[in-house]
């Protein structure tokens, strides 16, 4: 309480705009996952690794929207080429050569994907990646792992993070619709399996052996915290995926080059049919991907008969436009080289030893996981291994630990525990070492 309060001194003027900002758009966000009480920090602007809000205030930023700029703000390569863009045209509706340009790079780094198609968000390339699967195997399910987030279209929404007292039996998930508005259809053709837990899915295939399309996952769950696989679960995955002939489709928005250069897929060493990207590949531009088997990736058609697509429709005015297209080309080519994958792993790991030497002072009941660039602190001692561990964890001793670093300068990671942190090229090790003195301090007060 004694954080809140510090927190609503210290943004007045935030306050006073979502007060404002909710007269024109509701909850005074434009994506509801960023309204929390009292009110978020409103953002005047953002460079290299800070964010800067309307109170005057500047952060040091490890949230870095979700986890997208692993370039950090404003990368001066980025921007440049950027504006050079826009002076040259941001929309073409029509091919250019800067498709290569963002393709190859994509091509090279995962051994799955022959080929892409560019699309604007994650939740368009894990919608246009399941139709792809529906469409290449005729099913129509979809087997998921219960407590994974893959975007905000329909089936996306069931559950992604239910209610626990409405999720139902372990042995047999209910799948719960997370808005109004959802056809009650709509989870009859999602069958809910449980990450980390192969016999879960492989139940599911025997069952549903002719109905389903494709297993979708993330290769590590990272809107659950940091849940990595365990005894070969991703493999027992590949295995099950070519026995039933269903595709494996890995959602790698937020895994995909922020792991490793080649996503989850190349961290893990399991390669899937399908591949769904957004986020990091584009340093902060609004972009997607899905590519995968030219197998697959062939039944996008271009031949419109009568006006239906033969094969798998995939349109979009904005897909492929240059900005984006020159954003992907010059994060992947120019600034996420091997010295960069190197810095950010150095940098998380220095990260997560100073935590651990804090809770270990601190004698706190938490545990921190590191992958690649990224992080996280789950307040309990039990293991978080699948969606159902979740109960474990202390989400109000995690929100006082999120407003504290806030009032210390520090946003950790975004707002949520189930939100990792993310170390990019531009942080140092000084800041580093000053996100873990503000959690040195942190820590004291909720012990
Ligand atoms: N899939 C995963 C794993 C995500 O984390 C997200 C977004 O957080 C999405 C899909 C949806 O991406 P977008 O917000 O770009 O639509």
């Amino acid at each position: 309480a004694e954080e809140r309060e510090r927190y609503r001194e210290r943004t007045p003027n935030s306050a006073e705009m979502a007060g404002d900002l909710r007269e024109l758009v509701p909850a005074g966000v434009c994506s509801t996952f960023r309204a929390f009480e009292p009110h978020p920090m409103h953002a005047e602007r953002a460079e290299g690794t800070s964010i800067h809000d309307v109170d005057g205030t500047e952060y040091l930023d490890f949230a870095l929207n979700n986890g997208t700029q692993l370039v950090g703000h404003t990368h001066p390569e980025l921007s440049e080429a950027a504006i050079e863009q826009i002076g040259e045209g941001t929309l073409y509706t029509r091919p250019s050569r800067l498709i290569e340009y963002a393709a190859e790079p994509l091509i090279e780094r995962w051994d799955a994907i022959d080929q892409v198609r560019f699309t604007n968000s994650g939740t368009e390339s894990v919608m246009h990646a399941t139709r792809l699967a529906r469409a290449y195997t005729g099913r129509e399910k979809i087997i998921r792992m219960e407590g994974a987030y893959h975007g905000a279209h329909d089936p996306a929404l069931v559950s992604s993070m239910p209610p626990l007292e409405k999720a139902g039996a372990a042995t047999d998930p209910n799948a719960v619709k997370e808005s109004q508005g959802i056809p009650d259809g709509v989870p009859e053709d999602i069958l809910l399996a449980h990450y980390n837990d192969a016999d879960s899915v492989e139940r599911l295939l025997r069952e549903h052996a002719t109905e389903v399309a494709a297993i979708l996952v993330e290769p590590a769950c990272l809107n659950l915290g940091l849940v990595e696989p365990e005894n070969g679960f991703l493999q027992r995955l590949r295995e099950l995926a070519d026995e039933y002939n269903v595709v494996l489709l890995f959602d790698e928005v937020k895994t995909g080059v922020k792991l490793a250069p080649g996503g989850g897929a190349e961290y893990y060493g399991v390669q899937p049919d399908l591949v769904a990207l957004a986020k990091a590949i584009g340093g902060g531009y609004p972009v997607g991907a899905f590519g995968g088997r030219r197998e697959l990736m062939e039944l996008i058609e271009a031949d419109l008969r009568e006006g239906v697509a033969t094969g798998m429709a995939h349109y979009g005015t904005y897909n492929g436009n240059p900005l984006a297209l020159r954003a992907v080309g010059v994060t992947l080519r120019e600034i996420l080289d091997s010295a960069a994958y190197d810095h950010v792993t150095r940098l998380a790991e220095r990260l997560a030893e100073g935590y651990r030497d804090v809770i270990e002072d601190a004698g706190l009941d938490a545990q921190v996981k590191t992958a690649g660039s990224q992080g996280i602190i789950h307040f309990t001692d039990e293991p978080i291994r699948t969606f159902r561990d979740w109960e474990h964890v202390d989400e109000t001793l995690h929100e006082a630990y999120w407003v504290g670093m806030v009032n210390r300068g520090v946003v950790p990671h975004p707002h949520d525990a189930s939100q990792q942190w993310t170390l990019s090229v531009q942080h140092t090790a000084e800041e580093v070492d000053d996100h873990v003195a503000a959690f040195a301090d942190v820590a004291d007060g909720i012990a």
